[in-house]
């Protein structure tokens, strides 16, 4: 009998095309000898659809219609079955039916509502088996303060910081932007806590730069991190498994921006992935060991890439964040670190699934 795979995607999120497409590649590499997908789509203000694809859902946008214009696409009652305990996805108007349970969720979905554990909350109260991290790993790899908290208590080496509430900036900006002069000079870097896809982010040079880009920061979340510029190579090493993770060989990300920001992720084309990383094999070592000890630190689980800054004149290697739920298309880094570490990419989503059900046995 076959695996049934919800496959949920889209949502509340800055990253909800991102999710579109590598819900798409990851439906696409399924094994359906092994598997049966049900596609799940949450739109941009938070409808649920059973059976939309990601190219419905990216067209129907927000002024998505259900039931009665479209017959594939239905908004989902969930139903939590007391016998079996499994969140089950209903078509509006059907009965519940045992064999229509979920035996696993692949939760596609990057950013809030999906990679920071609120989806994973929903999950773990349904009872059902999903990929990836649980609900405090999701996160703390979601909030940039509280991850570069637990990397320092694990002797992790963070990017010199300062964090803010909006209310503070608000309050006094002169007297904030005094402190990150002081203490972090320029450039620097202004980032939401909670975010991803570099959406909100800014580098700046000077004091306007620098108001400009905590007014962005402050506008997407209400804690603000600061960070003191490394002129740097960036590397990223992909991490998968529950208990005792495997690192990927190191990739190098080449930017085609000033940085690499939601333009040079997603719009150019221009920034190139090399695998592995042309890095000394000592200095790769140190990558992959950083990063499974950011994975254990933060308690994660499934999967995380971890990334990296080195700095271009010392060669000092710092940790510069997890992705829980890292982008999944063929070309995405993630997939594309372990098909070079012999795991192709079909093979690494069984791999993915058979964690999450190991995963989901061990809390019983
Ligand atoms: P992701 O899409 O990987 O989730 P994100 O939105 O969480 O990204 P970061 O990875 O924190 O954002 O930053 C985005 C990019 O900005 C980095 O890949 C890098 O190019 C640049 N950057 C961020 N912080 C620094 C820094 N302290 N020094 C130099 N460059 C930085
Ligand atoms: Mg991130
Ligand atoms: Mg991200
Ligand atoms: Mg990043």
């Amino acid at each position: 009998k076959k695996i049934r795979v919800g496959v949920i995607f889209g949502g509340r999120s800055g990253e909800h095309e991102v999710s579109l497409s590598s819900a798409k590649a990851i439906m696409d590499n399924l094994n359906p000898e092994k598997y049966e997908v049900v596609p799940i789509g949450i739109t941009r203000i938070g409808q649920w659809l059973l059976g939309a694809e990601p190219a419905q859902l990216l067209a129907a946008g927000q002024a998505v219609q259900t039931d009665t214009q479209n017959s594939n696409l239905t908004s989902v009652t969930f139903t939590g079955d007391p016998t079996i305990g499994h969140l089950i996805p209903l078509k509006q108007g059907t009965t519940l039916d045992k064999e229509g349970k979920l035996d696993v969720v692949f939760p596609v979905v990057h950013g809030t509502y999906g990679e920071d554990g609120t989806l994973q909350g929903l999950l773990e109260m349904a009872n059902v088996p999903y990929v990836g991290c649980g609900v405090l790993g999701a996160a703390v790899g979601m909030d940039k303060e509280k991850m570069k908290m637990i990397f320092e208590t694990a002797h992790l080496p963070n990017v010199k910081y300062l964090v803010y509430r909006r209310n503070q900036w608000e309050r006094s900006p002169e007297e904030i932007m005094d402190a990150i002069e002081a203490q972090l000079g320029y450039p620097n870097f202004v980032k939401p806590a909670n975010l991803g896809s570099s959406v909100g982010i800014n580098k700046a040079h000077d004091r306007l730069e620098l108001e400009h880009a905590m007014r962005v920061a402050a506008e997407y979340d209400r804690k603000i991190i600061v960070e003191q510029n490394i002129n740097c190579r960036e590397l990223e090493c992909a991490v998968l498994g529950n208990d005792e993770p495997l690192a990927s060989v190191v990739g190098e990300i080449v930017a085609s921006n000033a940085f690499y920001d939601y333009k040079a992720k997603y719009i150019d084309n221009k920034s190139t992935v090399v695998i592995p990383a042309d890095i000394p094999q000592q200095t790769a070592e140190e990558i992959r060991r950083y990063a499974v000890q950011a994975f254990q630190a933060l308690d994660l689980s499934g999967l995380s890439r971890v990334d990296f800054f080195i700095d271009k004149e010392t060669e000092k290697v710092y940790i510069n964040e997890v992705n829980t739920f890292p982008g999944f298309t063929e070309i995405s880094m993630y997939p594309k670190l372990w098909n070079a570490s012999g795991l192709p990419y079909p093979e690494l989503l069984d791999r993915l699934i058979e964690l999450a059900l190991e995963r989901f046995d061990d809390r019983q």
